[in-house]
């Protein structure tokens, strides 16, 4: 038994709405606070509050809904030490675990079974400085790398990095994602294909679905 805890904003089921999972029922564990400040941020609610519960509160939680893949979000998770305790035991305990990561923190102390998916900021993100860039040379083949696209320039960015560490063979999946609201998924699509990219489009099925309601 452990005593160690972590703030949550919540901890829900629903299909996985982003990453090579899309669709898959998943247990979400969303821890609270993140020091970052993008644009788009959809889940500002975990910035503040949320509850401290023990890791064991949180892994009879997740168990409570007989799950096969937890995804561990935020927020920026690994902005509270003990996340990285977290994610080991949830690995031990038999899961398929993912980490929703921002790229501004080390992810170098993460348990090797757990599939990262870390963001690239781009410039139209507002945080592109906070990008660690140190990250990449750890990512392994199961993880993914997660660009969120506002724009033509924010394509060329993302374009120019994909090269610049050939990241299509350093990682399972490069995810191109449009920003909601600031351009249109179908022009993002496009752009892909006239360039040919090694990259995954996608769009976030949870907005689709339940437009985004905390909780789904
Ligand atoms: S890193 Fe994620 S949670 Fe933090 S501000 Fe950016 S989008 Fe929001």
């Amino acid at each position: 038994m452990t005593q160690a805890s972590l703030k949550i904003t919540e901890i829900f089921y629903s299909l996985q709405g982003e990453s090579t999972t899309v669709g898959l029922p998943t247990v979400f564990v969303r821890l609270t606070g993140c020091p970052l400040r993008c644009c788009y941020c959809d889940s500002e609610y975990a910035f503040y509050g949320g509850e401290r519960l023990s890791l064991n509160v949180i892994l009879e939680k997740v168990a409570s809904y007989n799950p096969r893949y937890i995804c561990v979000t935020g927020g920026e998770p690994l902005a509270q030490r003990e996340c990285l305790k977290l994610l080991t035991l949830l690995c031990d305990a038999g899961y398929q675990v993912s980490l929703e990561t921002s790229g501004a923190l080390a992810v170098d102390a993460v348990d090797p079974r757990v599939i990262k998916v870390m963001d690239l900021k781009t410039p139209g993100s507002g945080e592109v400085a906070r990008n660690r860039w140190e990250n990449i040379p750890v990512l392994t083949p199961q993880d993914q790398i997660k660009f969120v696209i506002c724009s033509r320039e924010d394509y060329e960015w993302a374009r120019f990095k994909l090269d610049e560490f050939a990241l299509a063979e350093k990682v399972s999946d490069v995810l191109f994602s449009p920003s909601f609201g600031q351009i249109q998924p179908l022009e993002l699509a496009e752009w892909i294909l006239a360039d040919n990219l090694k990259v995954r489009f996608q769009l976030q099925l949870h907005k689709l679905l339940w437009n985004d309601v905390p909780g789904h």
